[in-house]
């Protein structure tokens, strides 16, 4: 499946770096249009993979190029007011190759947070295709008002997107790891599920064909229009020999309960496991299972019964599976899509600190008006002003 990305903002932009660093690496074909979209010059600056050319400034007569300090409702104002700017370079995408459009933004900052949704919205207008958002929620230790600021943008981009993709940082930085570190590995982590996911369907290399095919039609269909997505993810290394390529084991020969057995464990450790947004799986509307690896290691068999698995634990009949074959890979990966997921506790704790922040900001604000009018009053010997 073909996408056009454009990462808004600080972390929109390096998770687009790292989806063209992955393609390229994996001489994939998932990024068919790439754009980065910052007020923050020195934030465009820092990419390393997103040509120059594809580097879009906005905001140049209200912020000067240094960013929005994490203001939000600024951060949507300069994304409506410069969308002609935004248009032009997505002009330059071939959209008719392109299958989804996908919108990547931190949401706890201020340029992704408020640029983000509008974005969506006017990408939902003027085009066909979906538009998918991916977005990235702070992590608890990060403050009020980086909370406040992901509620409402939660809120706003979920009524705007045909789906958001949801990524949780909390709890996915290591401990002893610095926060730009952190960032980098949890950009890879992000990286790879969507790689996976949306790789599927797209032609390997060579002559590798999947035994049954889940096409962009499919991933589109399990995202649906509305709603949010969490993804789960489970990784198996698999011996090959030394050569990597020139596979020890023919097809026939390698077990095929043992193939069957890695895959349903796989599809178990994924859903069970960390996913990027925690969330109840059961109540899921719709999921969809994607295995890739060496093409000897998939079979039908296995995909069936983590299909069917996942159907129960979701209680949804609408689920789909397939695979992926990469026939040089030396790893069995397994992605499983939960689209439409509602029972998100982590969501509803966001909400309940994002309105505490809320209400104290307004105290504070009325408290300090009160307090500057008393530090300035001189009682009844009145001072008067210059002018
Ligand atoms: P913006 O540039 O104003 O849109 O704001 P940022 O993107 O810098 O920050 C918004 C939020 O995104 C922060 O509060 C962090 O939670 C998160 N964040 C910043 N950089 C990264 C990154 O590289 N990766 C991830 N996963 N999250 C990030």
């Amino acid at each position: 499946m073909k996408l056009a990305i454009i990462g808004f903002g600080q972390a929109g932009g390096k998770v687009l770096d790292e989806f063209i660093a992955f393609d390229r690496q994996t001489k994939g074909s998932v990024v068919r249009g790439a754009i980065a979209v910052n007020t923050a010059k020195a934030d465009l600056r820092g990419l390393e993979h997103v040509p120059e050319d594809r580097r879009v400034l906005v905001g140049q007569t209200r912020v000067k190029g240094h960013g929005v300090g994490a203001d939000n409702e600024l951060g949507a104002e300069i994304a409506e007011e410069d969308m002609g700017e935004i248009q032009s370079a997505i002009d330059d995408i071939p959209t008719h190759e392109v299958d989804a459009f996908l919108v990547v933004a931190g949401l706890g900052g201020g340029t992704g947070s408020g640029g983000a949704p509008v974005l969506a919205k006017h990408l939902k207008r003027i085009y066909s295709e979906p538009v998918y958002g991916l977005g990235i929620l702070p992590g608890s230790d990060e403050g009020g008002i980086y909370t406040l600021n992901a509620a409402r943008s939660f809120q706003t981009f979920v009524r705007e997107a045909d789906n958001l993709l949801v990524f949780d940082n909390d709890g996915w930085r290591h401990s002893g790891e610095s926060l730009e570190g952190g960032y980098d590995s949890i950009n890879r982590e992000i990286v790879r599920r969507l790689n996976v996911l949306f790789s599927a369907g797209e032609v390997g290399d060579g002559d590798a064909v999947a035994e049954s095919v889940v096409d962009a039609s499919e991933i589109i269909n399990t995202l649906g229009n509305g709603g949010v997505s969490s993804i789960g993810y489970a990784v198996d290394h698999v011996d090959r020999g030394d050569s990597g390529l020139l596979s020890r084991f023919s097809k026939k020969q390698l077990d095929d309960v043992d193939t069957t057995n890695r895959i349903t464990s796989l599809v178990r450790k994924a859903t069970l496991g960390r996913l990027t947004l925690p969330c109840e799986v059961q109540g899921a509307e719709r999921a969809l299972l994607v295995v890739a690896g060496p093409p000897e290691y998939l079979n039908r068999k296995g995909i069936e019964r983590g299909r069917t698995w996942l159907e129960e634990q979701t209680g949804s009949m609408e689920v789909r599976g397939g695979d992926f074959p990469m026939p040089k890979e030396s790893s069995v990966a397994c992605v499983v899509l939960l689209s439409g997921v509602t029972n998100v506790p982590r969501v509803k704790q966001l909400q309940a600190v994002a309105v505490e922040a809320m209400d104290n900001i307004d105290d504070l604000r009325e408290q300090s008006d009160a307090n500057l009018d008393a530090l300035l009053d001189t009682g009844d010997e009145k001072l008067p002003p210059l002018f």
